[in-house]
């Protein structure tokens, strides 16, 4: 008897398991699943505060129960595979698993957290992790095989809706993108190429960050530039000026020095930056790209590295940019004879008549100053933190008809950091992190990271969990903390990313919210960020920090005429440069880097002097992350303001329109192709018109 009993609870037990595991479409339960505790503050809380021991022991439990995972969906014989146990079962290990939660975690807490020890446990975690997902799953072929035997079997008797459809697609792609269809031989020396790219591009990004070249200038060099920037700036023993070649410092001096030569040899070193180091670690990489794409059954590497995105083809990428540049050409030759028509004092063109490169930005500069007059830091005073901040979630509220909530929290890695709910029509859509001050150690730049996906797990809706990241200026003992017109751009631009982010529900977690195309993902944002150039919006989130006063017609005029002053030239740039990246992977494996660029600056950029010292290429750090995919600057550009275009008809906060671009845009994450929501919400196929009617470019 007391053996039935054991028994008997032991089925019970078996049951909890398995109704526990179903719930949750998880197997083991040996670790606690992350996902269970997105359900309350405190548990958002916990996911990220963590030490550093804990950090690196627990990786290792979660790799193994990763890696369990797929073990078992490898396992199950094919007469019995189904869209849940095969698709996805590898959909959840992806994005849902503890493994990918903690991944996302980690990132953010190596940008984030104020504890060395931290940063490193979870830097470390992270690559383990990273590759852990590369190396077993992305690339293991037993799995494609057990996946291929899913698709080319039950699937087709299944009925599935077209997300899971679209799934199985997009993955069978992916698989075979990373050469898991070719025979084992083949495969091997696929994974050697992928091995020795990841080895040059990643001395390619190296070179580039560690080549800190100065050049050295007396006082009288530095003439145009301000005082405290100059008394910021390092001296040489014999006390001559240093001035390098990071950001802040080369456009500082770009813009403002009036000293020609000290122009010049700054830029000479901006653009030698990683040369020559990285002459023949480029042309390596792109012969050893071709050889990849080759290997995997396309023409070029551009083509492999496009066949995922949105554009398709690099036929129609490069297309897409040849137009648009066409289309650039009268309003740049305006832009020139207007910039050029009174020379300020050390600029002078070259006997035929062109800008030498290194005036380019000073020529604008100054023409801004003497035409607008416009001081960034006046505008600032218009935009005190809070007040902006207030009126942006109030935005959001009327057009998306999305709730915030601040909540207290404590725990997480700074205090400064600010917890917020979002919901919509009553429902918790998921919790927001704002981060939003410098401090020491903290990652410098803005940025957004999804740290748990919004997904609906059998039919409930789970909150995502979304953090945005910057650096705005604190409030000082009289100021409140200012926003410049950069700085509030920056934040429109990162929430869209987090609105996607928490708005973009789908049921596979790979395609929640921002899990979009490559040349897709930005849209959203550079969308919002067309909110800041309407007057009603700038009257309506502007208020004097003393007066409350909202920005002045006069000055919003002026605002709204400098997005055009160098748009020709702005659009004919960023075309230089996707068609550079689109030359360098084109079908070949030899390529001459310098040539093609000097061939297309001949061919496209006739009225700015080719300097021969300049080897540009060699810092051109997009070249590897990108691949042959800088046009998705411009591409996702030009259709954000497509989509602009048609919700200002229907007005910027009118909430029907706002509801619409929900559910026919954001609210579908990545789960249908971007080319097909655009379609559905606009009506039509997306075009360039308002793009270039709003950058002047369209001809008369
Ligand atoms: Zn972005």
């Amino acid at each position: 008897m007391r053996n039935a009993i054991f028994i008997a609870s032991a089925l019970v037990i078996g049951l909890v398991l398995i109704s526990i595991k179903f719930c949750s479409g998880i197997w083991t339960m040996k670790n606690k699943q992350l996902i269970d505790q997105v359900g309350t503050i405190q548990g958002v809380v916990d996911l990220f505060a963590l030490p550093a021991d804990t950090i690196s022991q627990k990786t290792d439990d979660y790799i193994k129960e990763a890696q369990e995972r797929i073990d078992q969906i490898i396992a199950i014989p094919t007469a019995e595979r189904t869209f849940e146990n095969t698709a996805l079962a590898l959909d959840r290990v992806v994005g849902l698993s503890n493994a990918a939660i903690s991944e996302h975690i980690y990132e953010g807490l190596e940008l984030l957290s104020p504890e060395e020890a931290v940063r490193n446990a979870a830097h470390q975690a992270m690559i383990k992790l990273r590759d852990f997902f590369v190396d077993h799953i992305m690339n293991n072929k037993k799995l494609y095989q057990a996946f291929k035997a899913y698709v080319e079997g039950n699937a087709k008797n299944e009925s599935l809706n077209p997300e899971q459809r679209y799934f199985l697609h997009e993955t069978m792609k992916d698989f075979e993108r990373a050469g898991l269809n070719l025979p084992d031989e083949q495969l091997a020396q696929v994974k050697k190429l992928q091995k020795e790219l990841t080895e040059l591009a990643l001395i390619f990004g190296r070179n580039i960050a560690q080549d800190n070249r100065t050049i050295t200038v007396p006082r009288s060099a530095l003439v145009g530039l301000e005082d405290d920037f100059i008394a910021s700036l390092k001296k040489t023993d014999e006390g001559l000026y240093i001035l390098g070649v990071d950001y802040p410092t080369y456009f500082n001096v770009m813009e403002h020095c009036s000293v020609e030569d000290t122009r010049r040899q700054l830029y000479l070193a901006f653009n030698n930056r990683a040369y020559p180091a990285n002459e023949s670690i480029l042309k390596q990489i792109i012969a050893k790209r071709d050889e990849l794409a080759r290997f995997l059954g396309f023409a070029s590497y551009a083509q492999l590295s496009i066949d995922s995105e949105m554009a398709k083809t690099p036929e129609r990428s490069q297309e897409f940019i040849v137009d648009l540049i066409a289309k650039s050409k009268d309003k740049v030759k305006e832009e020139i004879k207007e910039l050029t028509a009174t020379l300020p004092e050390s600029v002078e063109l070259t006997a035929d008549g062109k800008i030498k490169p290194w005036d380019f930005a000073y020529l604008k500069a100054m023409y801004k100053k003497g035409k607008f007059a416009i001081d960034e830091r006046k505008i600032a005073e218009y935009f005190p933190m809070k007040k902006t901040v207030n009126e942006l979630l109030a935005i959001y509220h009327q057009f998306l008809g999305v709730d915030f909530q601040e909540v207290p929290a404590t725990g997480l890695w700074d205090d400064e950091v600010k917890v917020v709910k979002v919901s919509k029509d009553g429902k918790l859509l998921g919790i927001l992190l704002l981060d939003l001050y410098p401090r020491p150690n903290k990652y410098s730049h803005a940025a957004h990271l999804t740290a748990v996906p919004a997904v609906y797990k059998n039919g409930e809706s789970i909150p995502a969990v979304s953090v945005v990241m910057a650096n705005f200026p604190k409030p000082t003992a009289t100021k409140p903390s200012l926003l410049t017109r950069n700085d509030v751009n920056t934040f429109f631009h990162e929430f869209g990313h987090a609105l996607h982010a928490l708005l973009g529900r789908t049921l596979l977690a790979s395609f929640a919210g921002t899990n979009t195309k490559m040349d897709f993902v930005e849209l959203p944002s550079q969308m919002l960020e067309e909110w800041l150039w309407d007057k009603a919006i700038l009257k309506k989130i502007s208020g004097h920090y003393k007066t409350g006063e909202p920005l002045p017609d006069e000055l919003i005029e002026k605002i709204l005429k400098l997005k055009r002053l160098t748009s020709g030239s702005f659009v004919r740039q960023q075309g230089y440069l996707s068609l550079l990246a689109l030359n360098y992977y084109k079908e070949g494996p030899d390529k001459d880097p310098y040539q093609l660029m000097k061939q297309l600056h001949d061919q496209l950029i006739t009225d700015i002097l080719f300097e021969p010292q300049n080897h540009f290429y060699a810092s051109f750090g997009h070249l590897t992350e990108y691949g042959a995919k800088y046009y998705g600057y411009l591409w996702s550009k030009v259709f954000a303001l497509d989509l602009f275009d048609e919700i200002k008809k229907h007005g910027l906060l009118n909430p029907a329109i706002g509801q619409k671009y929900i559910v026919d845009v954001i609210g579908k994450g990545g789960s249908q192709d971007p080319n097909e929501l655009l379609c559905t919400f606009l009506g039509r196929e997306p075009n360039n018109k308002a793009f270039l009617k709003d950058m002047g470019l369209l001809q008369q």
